[in-house]
């Protein structure tokens, strides 16, 4: 009898063939029809290392959201849309996704994965513009004093125009240039380093390092807030954070329009973000405990520490301030040129890798960079803040400093814990739900086939556990879905040489 085939070589088939290797299992019923079916829904990971074909396709949508947006030549038309089922349905699955996560946290499992998954939908829920309204997540702002407010730069300013458009050019023979910008941002130096690696360890400021990459998100956005200012137009970008090769964060930017480099360079060395946090410089001698009615306190001196918001009004200096390195690269670029292509793959080149990936000679260097960030306090709710006194935001039991779950202290992220893609509200005037459906829709008339919006209410999605009984084996769902994929193809195949002929019987 022939032996079944084995999952890794399942696995291999279904990667040649651009099919996601780590399906999710759902339940799909039919409220119409009564019926239910079990759907492979794939994983969505933006990361090569989980799944391959699913990180390839991201990266192509992508690479389409900034070349739509770069030379936009008409002001897009932004209008709030009902949520769609799609919508809709990437909420519930990530409320679903997240209890998971938290039952394998609360099991002291690895959740490296499902928080990938989570940073994925995150990600395509926020493009839909959802956040907030949907998921409820709301800022509180703090009344600070004058004095902690974050200083506005000294920066020329120009007069705000309503357009997000970037002046153009013409020539004299009629043609019209629509320049933009290739902007590429880095951190400081931290110390001499060869080949990514520092050249002397010890006198690398690690410390400094950690903070810059925990509060990288914040500098890009005065950076943008700074660019808007001084350009006097509602300034559109499509950026991507990746690694260094000394594994700091920096950012690439394309930006809509034009300013003068000289410009540029002044707003970059203007910028600097303050982070208003409690001092973190001397650690307690002993790790608090626990008080059911008192909260944490001071095992030494049996002294309630401070609550969060009791030390935030204790401040009166930043605990850090960021700033961007000198090294500022920018590129002018026309739009349809090759130039821009190549920078929109360059810009998407390391989209499907994590922060801290390919460390080839760089191990020692990454451990301690991730030993550095072990007892920063990434955000008020890190268990680290017990380790400077101070309880933190949400404090509850069982919290110890040096533990924190969060993924920026992960060797993967080193300290950056933000979206890799940021791409402002009015960029490509689409949604990359809205861009997914693009491709749907082309490839639906491709087929013939209508492209009508379902009744919403129609279906009901229910997760299917690992071990249902009705759930075939893994490499029997890959397998699957390779086929229907060569069935699709073939169908196309077909279709496009039908049209081929009939446009050559035509001509
Ligand atoms: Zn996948
Ligand atoms: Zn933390």
């Amino acid at each position: 009898m022939a032996q079944p085939l084995a999952r890794d070589v399942a696995e291999e088939v279904a990667k040649l063939h651009g099919v996601c290797i780590r399906p999710f299992a759902f339940r799909q019923i039919d409220t119409h029809t009564g019926k239910s079916k079990i759907v492979d829904v794939p994983c969505g990971t933006t990361m090569e290392a989980k799944c391959p074909p699913c990180a390839k396709r991201n990266r192509q949508l992508r690479m389409a959201q900034c070349r739509e947006g770069w030379h936009l030549d008409q002001e897009p038309v932004i209008t709030p849309d009902e949520p769609t089922e799609e919508q809709r349905w990437l909420v519930e699955f990530r409320a679903d996704m997240q209890a998971r996560r938290d039952g394998a946290a609360a099991e002291d499992q690895d959740t490296a994965d499902l928080d990938a998954v989570l940073d994925g939908l995150d990600a395509e829920i926020n493009q839909a513009g959802m956040r907030g309204s949907v998921l409820g997540r709301a800022t509180s702002k703090r009344n600070r004093s004058t004095k902690r407010r974050q200083d506005a730069p000294d920066l020329p300013k120009r007069k705000m125009a309503n357009t997000t458009l970037g002046r153009t050019f013409d020539a004299p023979d009629g043609k019209t240039f629509r320049p933009s910008l290739f902007v590429t941002l880095t951190l400081p130096s931290y110390g001499k380093v060869r080949d990514g690696s520092p050249i002397d360890p010890d006198a690398y400021d690690y410390r400094r390092a950690a903070r810059d990459a925990l509060h990288f998100s914040k500098l890009v956005d005065r950076f943008v807030q700074n660019l808007r200012r001084v350009a006097g137009y509602d300034i559109q970008y499509f950026a991507t954070v990746e690694p260094q090769k000394r594994l700091a964060p920096h950012l690439h930017m394309a930006i809509r329009g034009t300013l003068p480099r000289a410009e540029i360079k002044q707003i970059a060395a203007a910028t600097y973000h303050q982070v208003w946090w409690p001092p973190t410089d001397e650690p307690l001698d002993h790790t608090p405990v626990w008080d059911e009615t008192a909260g944490y306190l001071n095992p030494a001196t049996g002294e309630v520490l401070p609550t969060w918001d009791e030390a935030l009004d204790q401040i009166d200096e930043p605990q850090h301030v960021i700033r961007f390195g000198d090294q500022v690269d920018i590129k002018g670029v026309l739009s349809g040129t090759h130039d821009a292509d190549q920078c929109i793959r360059y810009l998407s080149k390391y989209l499907t890798k994590s922060l801290g990936e390919d460390l080839a000679g760089r191990q020692d260097h990454s451990d301690r960079f991730v030993e550095a960030l072990r007892y920063e306090p990434c955000s008020p709710t890190c268990p680290n803040w017990l380790r400077y006194g101070v309880q933190p935001k949400n404090a509850k039991q069982g919290m110890s400093p040096g533990r924190c779950r969060s993924k920026a202290h992960k060797p993967e992220h080193l300290g950056y814990a933000g979206r890799r893609v940021l791409v402002s509200r009015k960029w490509s005037n689409k949604t990359l739900t809205e861009h997914k459906q693009d491709r749907r829709t082309w490839v639906l008339q491709a087929l013939g086939q209508p492209d009508e919006p379902t009744d919403p209410g129609r279906y009901i999605w229910r997760p299917i556990k690992t071990g249902d009984p009705d759930l075939d084996p893994i490499r029997v769902r890959l397998l699957r879905s390779v086929a229907k994929r060569l069935q699709w193809r073939a169908h196309l195949r077909d279709l496009e040489a039908r049209n081929l002929s009939a446009t050559g019987e035509a001509a």
